[in-house]
């Protein structure tokens, strides 16, 4: 570990100083602001499951950062790192995303030490639903108090699990389901949630280049086309991320760094092929000529975007000022320190913060959870509606056109694209891209009209506890 190294706060701490920067901007009533940043509380759990013949004992936490509003929401990470600063953390940063983005939630996050890929799925299986026994007892599952979401190391099948095992110990909470999302379609998931968080930060871009002034800030200009990009950690958010980015929006992949080293090519990178290799081989090693060891070096690579998207702390003190992207977005939580975020800031670097572009996972849970709640999937009720009135306006122009002699034909595609009513992959996308562009335009606004705000992180931060300044004073307190 290099000096500077040693100064690093940690990961809380560097929340704590992001917040301490937004507040000193703010003028929030006496006492109210330490209200606010503080944890409200963190449960942790040691539990013990009989396993390849004898007793193996787990830790998980899960931290309630802020119940102005419930449920508390937020994901459940699985990885040997585990801790209760970086639960407290992330379930800080839970409580501002929500705000931002407007899903009327507070923020929690749960986590438990555990390496997943050294237990088999049934063995995952008992651990799991033990953990979901243990939050579930003291209502740290709850439909109505604390909905857990997929994080790093789980996925759809972990959140089946534990919507299972919460419906076996409340057997008549008709809202059940409700109790966790990111659960696959056939376990009362929705559409589109897999792919959520990657599709946040690809509509978090699309709404950036939107904006010459912004593009410029970044020193960059155009489009999404052509950009050259880097990612790293091709697991579920940033996979998705730069799929849709190259695939739709002609953004050229130069560079993937997984945990085991990197793939640099400046031609552009195939992503589904990389993801299936990591998939088959467990990580980029040997896929091509392409591949390095050193995946540290690869973030400092020239590109347009860099993408980090695997865990926190991987932008610090020590290699900030050797970072040569000009826009970051962040995909994972926390990937920038605080320290480096105001080397990067000097440095005119723009950074997409954390809070709003990973977003969209907890944008598209709420939709799950409002489904779940309705018990009935988004579209049922007017898709066909819907198509039978687009099929009225079709017949309608087409007599017109034979009627009137002028023979008009409708452009090929036009009548299948625009007689095809939203199905509920349709909506949620839509939902996910209206929500991205909305919290961008309240960010941005703070961003060029306060001359004291120069940063996205700071003006997101502004926005955010602002909403949750207004709740708490809207309780009373
Ligand atoms: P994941 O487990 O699906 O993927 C993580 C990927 O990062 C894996 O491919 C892993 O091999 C790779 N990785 C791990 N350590 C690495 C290292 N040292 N260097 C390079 N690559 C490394 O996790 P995820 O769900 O995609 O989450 C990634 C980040 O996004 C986390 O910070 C998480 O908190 C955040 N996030 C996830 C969601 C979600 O919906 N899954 C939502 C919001 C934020």
């Amino acid at each position: 570990m290099d000096g500077n190294a040693l100064k690093e706060p940690s990961f809380r701490e560097s929340v704590d100083l992001m917040f301490n920067r937004a507040v000193s901007l703010m003028e929030l009533p006496p006492g109210l602001e330490d209200k606010i940043r503080v944890c409200n509380s963190t449960y942790t759990v040691r539990f013990g499951v009989k396993l390849r013949g004898e007793i193996k004992t787990f830790t998980g936490y899960r931290s309630v950062h802020s119940e102005h509003m419930e449920p508390v929401k937020g994901g459940i990470r699985y990885a040997l790192a585990v801790n209760q600063d970086e639960v407290e953390a992330l379930a800080a940063l839970m409580t501002y995303k929500c705000a931002l983005v407007e899903t009327p939630f507070g923020g929690s996050k749960g986590g438990l030490c555990i390496d997943p890929r050294e237990w088999d799925e049934d063995e995952l299986e008992r651990i799991t639903r033990r953990f979901a026994y243990e939050l579930a007892k003291r209502d740290l599952i709850d439909p109505a108090q604390n909905v857990p979401a997929p994080d790093m190391g789980t996925g759809e099948r972990e959140m089946a699990w534990m919507a299972d095992q919460y419906a076996r110990m409340n057997t008549t909470d008709i809202n059940a389901r409700a109790c966790v999302t990111g659960k696959p379609p056939h376990a009362g998931g929705i559409q589109g949630r897999v792919e959520a968080t990657g599709r946040g930060v690809q509509y978090a871009l699309q709404e950036f280049f939107r904006h010459p002034e912004d593009v410029a800030k970044a020193a960059l200009t155009g489009s999404l086309e052509g950009k050259r990009v880097i990612v790293q950690g091709l697991g579920n958010v940033g996979y998705h991320a730069a799929k849709f980015l190259s695939e739709e929006d002609g953004c050229k992949v130069i560079g993937i760094i997984e945990r085991d080293g990197a793939l640099v090519d400046e031609a552009g990178l195939d992503v589904e092929k990389v993801s299936q290799w990591i998939r088959s081989h467990g990580g980029v090693k040997g896929y091509s000529t392409h591949y390095g060891e050193d995946g540290g070096a690869v973030l400092e690579h020239e590109c347009d975007i860099l993408i980090p998207a695997a865990l926190e702390g991987v932008i610090n003190l020590g290699n900030a000022d050797r970072i040569k992207a000009p826009l970051i977005i962040e995909a994972a939580n926390g990937p920038v320190t605080a320290g480096a975020d105001e080397i990067l800031r000097n440095k005119g670097v723009v950074i997409i913060p954390d809070m709003y572009a990973n977003a969209g996972g907890v944008t598209v849970s709420y939709f799950e959870w409002v489904k779940n709640l309705s018990h009935i999937r988004f579209g049922r009720m007017q898709r066909r509606q819907e198509e039978s009135r687009h099929q009225l306006v079709v017949d309608e122009l087409e007599r017109l056109s034979k009627d009137s002699g002028i023979g008009w034909t409708l452009s090929p595609g036009f009548k299948e694209k625009y007689l095809r009513g939203a199905g509920e992959l349709e909506l949620v996308r839509s939902g996910l891209d209206d929500t991205m562009r909305g919290a961008y335009q309240a960010m941005r606004e703070v961003w060029h009209e306060r001359d004291d705000v120069s940063d996205l992180r700071t003006a997101a931060y502004i926005v955010a506890i602002d909403r949750v300044a207004a709740s708490y004073k809207a309780k009373g307190l």
